[in-house]
């Protein structure tokens, strides 16, 4: 059974230690970025940025202002649709270690066109891959799959002083997401877990999710008509299919 990360965002103090020991392990440079009336910083993920602690106020149901945080970062997908359709124009451009669930951009992303690399971007419910235009890269978190596989916890995950990063074996992390919830629930009715089903990547929210940010869950969009990366992800298993 494959690895899997709880992070729940009610002990999540945005300190951001996540954020930059990411960066750190994987040698990526800083952004050049502009204060744009947030502490959210960079605006958004990027080529050099695999990780990024949301930031989110709004005014609840009882008139308090709220702040909630969100540690973004890949779900490795059980079944990921980026995969799916990748593997159509690149075969293994986009690996999956079933050994730990770890889902991986290769150099071989290069190959893609940009419209290829596009629709692969299109195809992530949760809207993760980015692309460095001068190299045509794409790139995402990688689970940290070479700490795993030489005993140790993912780099963002060791940072953690608070908790809100945890990670192990699937069965174990679903059974405390349960146990969290419950606890959570009696003070946050609308506590949930984001799609744990679907990914190895499982978010504890306490309030809504569209309180947290507009793709903490991917069900929210799946009520609406379908959208072109539903279309793409939908479309991708049977082509991939035809071409076995
Ligand atoms: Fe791929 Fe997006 Fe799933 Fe990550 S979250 S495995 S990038 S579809
Ligand atoms: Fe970054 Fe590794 Fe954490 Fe992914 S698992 S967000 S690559 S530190
Ligand atoms: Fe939140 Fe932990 Fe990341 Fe700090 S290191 S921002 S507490 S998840």
């Amino acid at each position: 059974m494959s690895k899997t990360f709880l992070i729940d965002t009610s002990r999540c103090t945005a300190c951001r230690g996540c954020q930059l020991a990411c960066k750190e392990w994987h040698g990526l440079p800083a952004n050049k970025t502009l204060q744009w009336g947030s502490h959210q910083n960079p605006p958004d993920l990027n080529p050099n940025n695999y990780k990024l602690v949301r930031f989110h106020d709004y005014m609840d149901a009882t008139d308090t202002i709220r702040w909630n945080f969100f540690p973004d970062q890949c779900r490795h997908c059980v079944v990921p649709p980026c995969k799916e359709l990748g593997d159509i124009y690149v075969d293994n451009a986009i690996i999956k270690d079933e050994k730990t669930g770890a889902v991986i951009y290769t150099e071989k992303t290069k190959q893609f066109s940009p419209e290829e690399a596009e629709e692969v971007r299109e195809a992530c419910p949760y809207n993760i891959p980015r692309r460095n235009e001068q190299t045509g890269l794409l790139s995402k978190c990688t689970m940290c799959n070479d700490r795993i596989h030489n005993g140790l916890p993912p780099s963002c995950v060791r940072a953690c002083p608070t908790g809100t990063m945890n990670f192990g074996e699937r069965a174990d992390m679903l059974k405390l997401a349960e146990e969290r919830l419950a606890l959570l629930k009696k003070e946050w009715p609308k506590a949930s877990l984001a799609d744990p089903e679907d990914v190895n990547v499982i978010y504890l929210m306490t309030d809504t999710p569209d309180t947290y940010h507009e793709h903490a869950v991917a069900e929210a969009k799946q009520a609406a008509p379908m959208t072109k990366k539903q279309l793409f992800a939908k479309l991708a298993s049977p082509i991939k299919a035809m071409k076995a």
